[in-house]
């Protein structure tokens, strides 16, 4: 065992909000690349039997952290994932975790039969019959070749794949990308029906956040390598408030110090508050818990300025 393996090991874990064993935990993660600080400090935890959102905006550090998880690339702070370090133990990691990058990576002359007849000889915990359940929903055919298929049904036969094997932890990097939004809502939907379940993981990320938002139960926001928020989506609902405010009221909803304001229609403006007491707020208009989007683009406010 390492320097940081010991000193996570030593250290209490992370008082767990939803209770569940702790499958990533981070502390000061940190990549430097030659001109860019990737990821800064970082601190989070992922527990077991979740779905994360990792959502920030580009060149965030989220590919990096996902690389730093997968034991792809090198780090400086703590990391630990189903309880070893990815940096030394990858192997052994691998057979617990899968992962799909945001560019699928399928050899160009192998067929879709070849591909299955691959994994399921050389992955314990392959489910031919699931994986070929999840193509019949596909137009793929089983002898087309990669090179002939579309950017879309490649990742399609890259998800069916993944999705058959038995993992703890699913690492998804952008795994929608190029997928049309029949096969995308599809696909999330299965990702919960036949996929999830609470003894798996899924850490994802996206810049697609509607889509993915009934399906999280932890949100995970980056900026500039930093952890700017982490929270349950229940935590989320009882901590962030959405108001819509009439033109008469809009001076006493700045006074509450939101965090964000924007206009709505007829004259209407729509506040956001983290903390604030329910009470006032009610008096401002209709609230509601903002959603994920939303909630982004107040809390990355000035990101782009
Ligand atoms: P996006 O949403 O655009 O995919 P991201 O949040 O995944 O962004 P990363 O790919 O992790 O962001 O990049 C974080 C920072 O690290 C960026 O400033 C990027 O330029 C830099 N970076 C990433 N990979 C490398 C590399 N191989 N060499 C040098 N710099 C890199």
């Amino acid at each position: 065992m390492n320097v940081a393996a010991e000193t996570i090991a030593e250290r209490p874990a992370t008082p767990s909000v939803d209770g569940s064993d702790t499958v990533i935990q981070a502390h000061g993660l940190t990549k430097l690349y030659k001109n860019a600080r990737a990821l800064d400090g970082a601190d989070f935890r992922v527990g077991a039997g979740r779905i994360v959102g990792l959502i920030g905006p580009n060149g965030a550090g989220k590919t990096t952290a996902l690389k730093a998880i997968l034991g792809l690339t090198d780090f400086q702070g703590e990391l630990e994932v189903l309880g070893m370090d990815p940096r030394r133990q990858r192997p052994q990691l691998m057979r617990d975790v899968c992962f799909i990058a945001d560019v699928a990576t399928l050899p160009r002359w192998i067929r879709v039969h070849e591909a299955i007849d691959f994994v399921a000889g050389v992955h314990p915990r392959f489910d031919r019959a699931k994986c070929e359940r999840f193509l019949e929903r596909t137009k793929l055919k089983p002898n087309q070749r990669v090179r002939e298929m579309s950017k879309g049904m490649i990742v399609q036969l890259h998800l069916a794949i993944v999705m058959a094997i038995d993992a703890r932890l699913l690492v998804l990097d952008e795994p929608t990308l190029g997928l049309d939004i029949l096969y995308r809502k599809q696909f999330y939907q299965s990702l919960l029906e036949d996929y999830f379940d609470e003894n798996k993981t899924i850490l994802i990320t996206t810049h697609q956040v509607e889509e993915i938002e009934h399906i999280l139960t932890d949100l995970l926001f980056i900026r500039d390598g930093k952890i700017a928020l982490t929270t349950t989506m229940d935590e989320m609902g009882a901590r962030f408030a959405e108001v819509l405010v009439s033109a008469a009221q809009v001076e006493a909803a700045r006074a509450l110090h939101p965090i964000d304001e924007r206009a709505a229609v007829f004259g209407k403006s729509i506040f956001v508050y983290d903390g604030a007491d329910p009470e006032p707020l009610a008096r401002l208009g209709e609230v509601k818990r903002p959603s994920v989007s939303d909630l982004f683009v107040a809390i990355m406010k000035g990101t782009y300025a």
